[in-house]
């Protein structure tokens, strides 16, 4: 008898031991507060000291100085820059072990998490891996499972970037098609991507934006090329063929089948890219294995003209050359002198317009808690294009630690322990 009331009162206290701790989390306004970082963020027009509470996966208040008690964990951000979540608006996530399929479910795509998260990127553009045919095996193993969240910007091919044939076919570039299975997948579905065409026919550019136009969706185009013939005229490409918000990627590449935007003989910025701009034509990065010289970038940053996306074009090899990810890329921006506040709209508020998702890209009340902590390290530095060309800088952003719909997902320096839980 005096065992069974012992035990009860074990029982009981345990209980009462379970529901205060319980209580005392619940009773906390928010789960998380992000204290004393430097908040950029574009869309709000907010530079300066910030702190940033989250509650329920969104964020639930912005202000200058939020109370430590109201929070269950207090990330310290002296001394970070704190953004909303990266955006990399040209990445190839359709990771797969197909044989010789390329960037399309085959092994030169790359899975997203263990890169994006890493480098403060909450949202990929997966940048043609998928066409219509292929777009439902790409949701089921790679946008269902992954935490980033993957977004598409659908292969006007059929096949999706097969590599080889594959892309050169016209008789698999369906306009209606690829229009019909985008919009019954507009939750991921942003645009269309054209890719690698050879031949100089602008059969392929008309095609893909009949598909934007019947879907209502930007395009993006990288032209492809072949020493046989004189490149594809970007002024004719832009003037005449895209329209306001279709975009135009490996806009600093110098590759011979290319039509380059800055001059190879003067150095100069040709001057109907800043008029395309200026018109609406989007342009962007595409950094990848191939496509970024600083003998384009640097004279046109000379002379104003700003990438308006810093796209990486992240694959198995970018990853390991001159690119990297994405704070690589915007590091080197950076040594450009392309301004801070500039760079991190590139990879946050306008990618959200360009793609039609405007509750991205911001840390608005009520947005989604995607937030990247990113450090401004100062040292000595260097930075290659993928022609080996070498810039020094004494500035490099590392991501510190990114959230996803309010969860912690990496934390370079532990920053997040039991140890700091109000409670
Ligand atoms: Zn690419």
């Amino acid at each position: 008898m005096r065992n069974t009331y012992f035990c009860f009162l074990l029982v009981f206290s345990m209980f009462g031991l379970g529901t205060d701790t319980a209580h005392a989390q619940s009773a906390k306004k928010y789960s998380i507060l992000i204290k004393g970082g430097h908040l950029i963020d574009p869309k709000n027009n907010i530079d300066g000291l910030n702190d940033v509470a989250i509650q329920d996966g969104k964020i639930a208040l912005v202000a200058k100085n939020i109370e430590d008690k109201l929070a269950a964990q207090v990330v310290d951000a002296t001394g970070l820059y704190v953004t909303p979540g990266l955006i990399d608006v040209h990445a190839h996530v359709f990771f797969g072990t197909e044989p010789d399929h390329y960037l399309s479910n085959g092994t030169v795509a790359v899975y997203p998490d263990p890169i994006t998260l890493r480098s403060g990127v909450t949202t990929v553009v997966d940048a043609g891996g998928a066409g219509w045919k292929s777009f439902p095996t790409f949701k089921k193993n790679i946008i269902d499972n992954a935490v980033t969240r993957v977004l598409s910007f659908m292969n006007i091919v059929g096949e999706g970037m097969r590599g080889g044939e594959y892309e050169q076919t016209l008789d698999d570039m369906d306009a209606k098609k690829s229009a019909e299975v985008a919009l019954q997948n507009k939750e991921y579905v942003v645009g269309f991507k054209l890719a690698h065409y050879k031949d100089a026919d602008w059969t392929p550019v008309k095609r893909i934006v009949e598909a934007g136009t019947l879907a209502k969706m930007p395009v993006m185009i990288d032209f492809g090329g072949d020493t046989s013939h004189a490149p594809l005229s970007i002024e004719e490409l832009f003037s005449k063929y895209l329209r306001p918000g279709d975009i135009y990627t490996h806009v600093f590449t110098e590759l011979p089948v290319r039509d380059p935007i800055v001059d190879l003989k003067t150095r100069k910025l040709r001057p109907f890219v800043p008029e395309a701009q200026k018109r609406g034509i989007v342009f962007d990065v595409g950094f990848g294995g191939g496509s970024f010289n600083f003998g384009q970038a640097l004279p046109a940053i000379k002379a104003g003209f700003y990438p308006d996306l810093l796209g990486t074009d992240l694959h198995s090899q970018s990853v390991l050359g001159a690119m990297k990810d994405q704070v690589n890329v915007m590091s080197i921006f950076l040594a450009m002198n392309m301004p801070l506040s500039k760079v991190v709209k590139a990879v946050t508020s306008e990618p959200a317009k360009v793609i039609q998702r405007e509750e991205l890209g911001n840390l608005s009340v009520g947005s989604v808690a995607d937030v990247a902590l990113l450090n401004l390290r100062s040292g000595k530095f260097g930075f290659k294009d993928i022609a080996g060309n070498r810039v020094e800088s004494t500035k490099r952003l590392e991501c510190e630690m990114t959230i996803r719909a309010g969860k912690v997902v990496y934390d370079l320096n532990a920053r997040v322990s039991n140890l700091n839980k109000n409670q």
